[in-house]
């Protein structure tokens, strides 16, 4: 039998639905107001050249809006480059490592990234620093280190960390993936706060952007004159140049460009950073609250400091998660399911901003509504 037939028939009542039934941690929902937009501007400008003024205009209106939206001190340049963070992954390998970092290692996403770092063969071997699921460690200052790879929000746990410099030394490398446009920091506090747009920018994906102090221009133009072979693809500096010009250095998914512009300028428009962090305190706020109310869930980051304010993770006891999801699936909510390699009976629900706290409500009264009837 497939899951599908096992799943049981419960119907939700339509005035307790969400607006929007996704719910997932990446790629996220998009605002219909954007993909609306995309469509009344396509006939312009999907399908014309990303050399052209119509293209680059909207990608210098992103890293222009990207700079606004974190308060970029003056210096930090805004870079983009196709492949997503993945590829951004491969590009900081060979670009922004000198010769050793130090990572902080605390689920899928912070994991991978160190695992990729210990298998370049130019590299030293990184210092990896790691904890159980669901918590996360501190940087420690190495003065043989040259980078230190923090995480704002590792989204397969749902935690958040607060960004420190550990130490005088290295650069501060940030994968904010999933924390971009939603979860406050200090830019100073960093020198590549790189992300992709399908989380918090409620784009699409395929892209990376990465926020770069003045320090990370000099490590970056520095390596790439080095005897180091690069890819260019994976050359940032080779992206440093497209980017200033307003380009990749290859072709983009303009779709995706004119998506993140929409998000980062609905957000600017709205008050900024403040204002969307503001909304993913009362998404959060609201789920939590909730869990902690059941007597079937629990939040599963039990350290309310560094329990996530964009993904927020449920355990559930004595009812099937899985389950719930396959039902809330049924009733056109998506996306729910854990992360799956975590292998908790858990709920995943994207908190990013383009998701008003009103439908995570609501998606709470359907969770209940479910739990009652199955
Ligand atoms: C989603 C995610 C990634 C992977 O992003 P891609 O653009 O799919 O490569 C990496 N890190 C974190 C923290 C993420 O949430």
């Amino acid at each position: 039998m497939s899951s599908v037939a096992q799943t049981p028939a419960v119907t939700i009542p339509s005035d307790l639905l969400p607006e929007d039934g996704r719910f997932g941690s990446g790629p996220s929902r998009v605002r219909p107001e954007a993909a609306t937009a995309l469509a009344e501007a396509a006939d312009n400008f999907l399908g014309t050249s990303h050399r052209k003024a119509t293209v680059k205009d909207v990608v210098h209106r992103l890293r222009d809006g990207v700079a606004e939206l974190f308060s970029l001190p003056d210096g930090y340049e805004v870079v983009l480059g196709n492949g997503g963070t993945t590829g951004f992954w491969d590009a900081a390998i060979f670009n922004l490592i000198e010769a050793r970092s130090q990572h902080l290692s605390f689920g899928a996403f912070s994991s991978k990234f160190a695992t990729g770092v210990a298998a370049a063969p130019h590299l030293q071997e990184p210092v990896i620093i790691s904890s159980e699921p669901g918590t996360h460690p501190e940087a420690v200052a190495d003065s043989s280190v040259d980078a230190y790879a923090l995480t704002q929000n590792e989204t397969s746990t749902g935690v958040s960390m607060e960004l420190r410099r550990p130490a005088d030394n290295g650069l501060v490398l940030v994968d904010a993936t999933s924390g971009a446009g939603g979860l406050r920091f200090d830019p100073a506090e960093t020198d590549v706060y790189y992300f992709a747009p399908q989380k918090c920018l409620a784009a699409d994906g395929g892209l990376w952007l990465a926020c770069c102090s003045p320090a990370a221009v000099e490590r970056i133009e520095r390596i790439a004159v080095s005897d180091r072979w690069i890819p260019p693809f994976l050359d940032l500096a080779i992206a440093l140049g497209s980017s200033r010009k307003d380009e990749t250095y290859n072709t983009p998914a303009l779709a995706t460009v004119f998506l993140a512009v929409h998000q980062v300028e609905w957000i600017n428009d709205n008050g900024g950073l403040e204002w969307a962090a503001t909304r993913c305190d009362q998404s959060a706020d609201v789920i939590y609250t909730w869990a902690e109310n059941r007597s079937f869930t629990t939040p599963f980051v039990s350290d309310t400091a560094i329990r996530s304010h964009v993904v927020a993770t449920i355990d559930f006891e004595g009812v099937s998660a899985d389950e719930v999801a396959a039902v809330l699936r049924t009733n056109g909510i998506v996306d729910v399911e854990s992360y799956r390699a975590l292998g908790r009976n858990q709920l995943r629900v994207a908190l990013f901003p383009a998701i008003p706290p009103s439908d995570i409500a609501a998606l709470c009264g359907c969770i209940d509504y479910v739990v009652e009837n199955l």
